[in-house]
């Protein structure tokens, strides 16, 4: 009996597709893919390069589907790490272009084609989207005819993404998920977002980056999970460098402080407040939970790590 699981075993690997690189492809195995909802932890970084904390990004997967939020620096190797299919999403969700959470959208689109993608994935975002993929797209022209015309034989067409963009609402709704796009406050940004995610067995705010939004705030209400930034509300002050005394004003107008959160969460009463993207400015994470203590949530909080599955 246990000879014949072994042979199936060995079978079902040497079957199993490879890409053109010879990294076998088992999508699916290496996860849960049964209908429960699962919000993991890609990056819980900022634009600081902490070699612990990829760039912001976060994959909610329910089934077979995967969702991705964000694509920060390092995205691809953590979807490797996580067990995650690396041939390709169901969707890619832009919560804003700023750069820490756009640096990754390349791997994105073309580690997933040299990783065996032929399906053209949605790349969903704000106003700006297209251009940024098409631009992205230009800038890999070479590589992508290289890896098609020459021996490698690549897939063709395969590295294609369909950019969706949008000012808000309901951007995805099919067999039991929905995503709503909700539109916040993030400094001179015209249109940046949080996702609401709602599936049979679960509600998630993702809030991206965010002023005090009482949109936000009211799609939070009571949810099973909400992941917001948040900076060290002790640690303001200008910086020593020309143009650092708008410091503390740009934090205002683009961030979210510990105290503010503390005050949002007690008001909207999620069933879990996870911190990430944590502008910690030299104080501590016992700080910043401090801070959201100050601000009247008395609920669960907990900081995110990369890799984190909730
Ligand atoms: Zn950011
Ligand atoms: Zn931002």
């Amino acid at each position: 009996m246990l000879r014949r699981l072994l042979f199936a075993v060995l079978v079902a690997a040497a079957l199993a597709p490879r890409t053109a690189h010879g990294q076998r492809v088992f999508p699916g195995t290496s996860r849960d893919t049964a209908l429960v909802t699962r919000l993991i932890v890609l990056g819980s970084g900022t634009p600081v390069p902490d070699p612990g904390r990829a760039g912001p990004a976060y994959a909610v997967t329910y089934g077979t589907r995967v969702f991705l939020f964000d694509a920060g620096a390092g995205v691809m190797r953590r979807v490797a790490a996580a067990g995650l299919p690396i041939d390709g999403m169901t969707a890619v969700l832009l919560t804003h272009l700023h750069s820490d959470h756009t640096l990754g959208l390349p791997d994105v689109i073309h580690t997933t084609w040299v990783m065996g993608r032929s399906r053209v994935m949605p790349v969903i975002g704000p106003p700006g989207t297209s251009a940024m993929v098409g631009h992205l797209q230009s800038a890999w022209i070479e590589d992508v005819v290289l890896r098609t015309e020459g021996t490698e034989r690549g897939r063709r067409g395969g590295q294609r993404v369909d950019a969706r963009e949008t000012t808000g609402g309901i951007v995805y709704d099919s067999a039991g998920v929905r995503i709503r796009a909700i539109p916040v406050p993030h400094g001179g940004w015209p249109v940046s977002f949080a996702f609401r995610i709602d599936t049979p067995d679960r509600s998630i705010v993702l809030g991206g980056d965010t002023a005090p939004s009482a949109a936000l705030e009211e799609a939070s209400r009571g949810v099973d999970l909400l992941v917001h930034e948040v900076y060290a509300s002790t640690r303001v002050a200008p910086e020593q460098r020309p143009g650092g005394d708008l410091w503390p004003q740009y934090l205002r107008e683009f961030h979210t402080s510990d105290e503010e959160l503390g005050a949002i969460a007690a008001r909207a009463q999620p069933k879990q407040l996870i911190l990430s993207h944590v502008l910690r400015m030299g104080g501590t994470m016992e700080e910043v939970l401090a801070g959201v203590r100050r601000g009247g949530f008395r609920g669960a909080v907990m900081v995110a790590n990369d890799l984190d599955r909730f």
